[in-house]
C-alpha cells in the first residue's frame, strides 16, 4: 500500500472538516500521511471550528440565554439586576475554546503520524505538491514534496457581490470578532448564514435587519418551513424585509448608511453579507495540472471524488456540492477506504447523499431531513402531509409567544415516510434520531406503533393521526 518512490502515500492540502478527517483515519490505516494548512497549527479543524459551525453554535446559545433570562419570570425566578450581555466576555471565551480545539486538532493529527506542515500549498504536477511557507525571520520560504495521492479539501470562502460601499461590509469570518458590538446590524442574505446570525444578533440584543432579494427566505426547505420560521424570527424582533437589496452603502456621521432598491435607507454600525460561498481554490494550481472546474471554480470530482487527474481527490466544500461538516467527513471516508482499505471487518463505505439532515440555528431551530413536501409531490406523486403546530408547554408559563411546527411527508403508494420537518426549540437535535428510522426507511405505520416520551415536544412525530386535507 506504501510507497517508497514518493515522500508520502497521501498529501491533503487543507486542514479542515474533511482535510483531517482523512488524514488522521489514512495515518492509522498506515499510510504516510502530511497535511498543509495555511493558517498553521491555529487554522486545524478549518471554517467549522475556526469561523463557522462551532463559534456560531457558543453564540447561539449565549443568544438563547436572553430568551432564558426573559422567560424565567413565569417560572417564579426573580432576577436582582437586568442581565447584560459583555460582549468581551463572550469573545474571549469562545476565542480559549477554539484555541482548545486547535490544540485537539493537531494532537490527533500528531498522534496518528501525520506529517502537519505551515503554509499554502499549490499542486505543481500529477504528484507533486509546493509548499510556500514563512521562514522563522520572516522571509518566504519553499518546499516541494511528492505524493502517491493529492487530496484537495480547501473548503469554500465567503463570496460578496459587487456593488458601491463593498468594502464597508464584513462576511462571517470578521463576524465573531467585531468590535465594537453592532447595536444596529445589518444581515443581507436570506440562506442559513444570514438567517443563523439574524437570530443570533437579535437575541444577543441588537436592531437586527435583515434583507433578502427573494420572496421568502431559505430557498429549497419547505415553503410552510420557510413561512412559519419567517414569522418566528419577525415576532422575535428581527425587521426581514423581502424583495429588498443593497444599492450602496456610505459611511456617514450616523453609522453605515445602506441604500436600498426603491430608495429606503437604513442605518447600520455594521453589514454582514452572507451571500453564499464560493471554493477555495484561488492559487491552487489547478490550471497547471489540468484538474477540471465547474463554472463556480468548484474541483469536479466522479462518484469516489476522484477528479479527472487519477491521482488528486477532492472532498468537502471546494467540491460546491453538499456544504457540512459531516458530509465532508463522511466524503473523506470514502476515499481513505477506497486508497488504503476499510476498517476491519467493515466494507468500503459510500455515500449517499438521500436523506442527510440538517439544521439551521436560527431562534427557534430548523430541523429537517428528506424531502419538502413540494419536492415530495414531484417525485413521488401522491403524498400525505401530516401537520401540527401547537405553543410548547414550556411557553405555557413563560410568557413566549413562540409556536412549534411539526410536519410529515408521506409517500401515499409506499406509506414510506419521506420529509420530516420541524421549526421550534432543539429541532437539530430531535431531527437527528428521526433521520435514522427514516434512512432506514420507517413507514407512517412505524411511526404510529411507536411510543412516544411523555411530555415532550418530540413525541408529537409519532401521534399525528390526522392527514391534511390536500
Ligand atoms: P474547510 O473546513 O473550509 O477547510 C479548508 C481548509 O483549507 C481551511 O482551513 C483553509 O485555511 C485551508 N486551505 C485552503 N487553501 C489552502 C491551500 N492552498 N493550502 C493549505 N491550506 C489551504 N456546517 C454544518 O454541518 N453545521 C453548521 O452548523 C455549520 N455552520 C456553519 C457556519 C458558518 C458561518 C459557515 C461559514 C459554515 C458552516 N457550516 C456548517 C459549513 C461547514 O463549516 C463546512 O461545510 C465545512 O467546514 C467544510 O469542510 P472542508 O473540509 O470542505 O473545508
Ligand atoms: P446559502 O447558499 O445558504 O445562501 C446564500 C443566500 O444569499 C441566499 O439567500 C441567496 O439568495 C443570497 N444571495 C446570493 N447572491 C446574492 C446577491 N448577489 N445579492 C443578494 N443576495 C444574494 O449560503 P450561506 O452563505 O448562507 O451558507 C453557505 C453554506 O454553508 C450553506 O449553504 C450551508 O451548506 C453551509 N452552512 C450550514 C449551516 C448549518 O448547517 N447550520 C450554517 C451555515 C452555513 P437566493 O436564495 O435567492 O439565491
Amino acid at each position: 500500500m506504501t510507497s517508497p518512490t514518493f515522500d508520502f502515500d497521501l498529501f491533503v492540502i487543507g486542514g479542515g472538516s474533511g482535510g483531517v478527517r482523512a488524514a488522521r483515519m489514512a495515518a492509522q490505516r498506515g499510510a504516510r500521511v502530511a497535511l498543509a494548512e495555511t493558517l498553521g497549527a491555529d487554522g486545524l479543524g478549518g471554517t467549522c471550528v475556526n469561523v463557522g459551525c462551532i463559534p456560531k453554535k457558543l453564540y447561539s446559545y449565549a443568544a438563547h440565554y436572553a430568551d432564558a433570562f426573559h422567560e424565567s419570570a413565569g417560572f417564579g425566578w426573580e432576577l436582582a439586576s437586568a442581565p447584560r450581555l459583555n460582549w468581551a466576555t463572550l469573545k474571549a471565551n469562545r476565542a480559549t475554546e477554539i484555541s482548545r480545539l486547535n490544540g485537539v486538532y493537531g494532537n490527533l493529527l500528531r498522534g496518528s503520524g501525520v506529517t502537519v506542515l505551515d503554509g499554502f500549498a499549490r499542486i505543481q504536477a500529477e504528484h507533486s505538491v509546493g509548499l510556500a511557507t514563512i521562514n522563522t525571520d520572516g522571509s518566504p520560504g519553499h518546499q516541494n514534496f511528492t505524493a502517491k495521492h493529492i487530496l484537495i479539501a480547501t473548503g469554500g470562502t465567503p463570496h460578496v457581490p459587487h456593488f458601491v460601499g463593498r468594502e464597508h461590509v464584513i462576511t462571517s469570518n470578521e463576524i465573531f470578532d467585531l468590535e465594537p458590538f453592532p447595536q444596529r446590524l445589518l444581515v443581507v442574505g436570506g440562506g442559513y448564514i444570514a438567517c443563523e446570525f439574524a437570530s443570533i444578533f437579535n437575541g444577543l440584543g441588537s436592531k437586527v435587519t435583515q434583507l433578502y432579494r427573494g420572496e421568502q427566505v431559505l430557498r429549497g426547505f419547505d415553503d410552510e418551513v420557510r413561512h412559519f420560521v419567517a414569522a418566528e424570527m419577525t415576532k422575535s424582533g428581527v425587521d426581514l424585509r423581502l424583495n429588498a437589496d443593497v444599492v450602496d452603502i456610505r459611511q456617514t456621521d450616523e453609522g453605515l448608511r445602506v441604500e436600498l432598491e426603491g430608495g429606503s435607507v437604513v442605518l447600520a454600525d455594521a453589514v454582514l453579507y452572507a451571500t453564499g460561498r464560493k471554493p477555495n481554490v484561488t492559487g491552487l494550481g489547478l490550471d497547471t495540472v489540468g484538474v477540471a472546474q465547474g463554472a463556480q471554480g468548484e474541483v469536479i470530482v466522479s462518484d469516489t471524488y476522484q477528479t479527472n487527474v487519477p491521482s488528486i481527490y477532492a472532498v468537502g466544500d471546494v467540491t460546491n456540492r453538499v456544504q457540512l461538516t459531516p458530509v465532508a467527513l463522511g466524503e473523506a471516508m470514502v476515499v481513505v477506504d477506497q486508497l488504503f482499505g476499510s476498517a476491519a471487518g467493515k466494507p468500503v463505505r459510500e455515500m449517499s447523499y438521500d436523506f442527510i439532515p440538517t439544521a439551521v440555528f436560527t431562534h427557534p431551530n430548523i430541523g429537517t431531513v428528506g424531502f419538502s413536501e413540494a419536492q415530495a409531490r414531484e417525485k413521488f406523486g401522491e403524498v400525505t402531509v401530516f401537520r401540527s403546530e401547537f405553543k410548547a408547554l414550556k411557553h405555557t408559563l413563560s410568557g413566549s409567544s413562540e409556536r412549534t411546527l411539526m410536519k410529515l411527508i408521506v409517500d401515499t403508494a409506499s406509506d414510506r415516510v419521506v420529509g420530516l420537518h420541524m421549526v421550534g426549540s432543539e429541532a437539530g437535535e430531535i431531527v437527528q434520531g428521526f433521520a435514522v428510522a427514516m434512512k432506514a426507511g420507517a413507514t407512517k405505520a412505524v411511526f404510529d406503533s411507536t411510543i412516544g416520551i411523555h411530555p415532550t415536544a418530540a413525541e408529537e412525530f409519532v401521534t399525528l393521526r390526522e392527514p391534511v386535507k390536500s
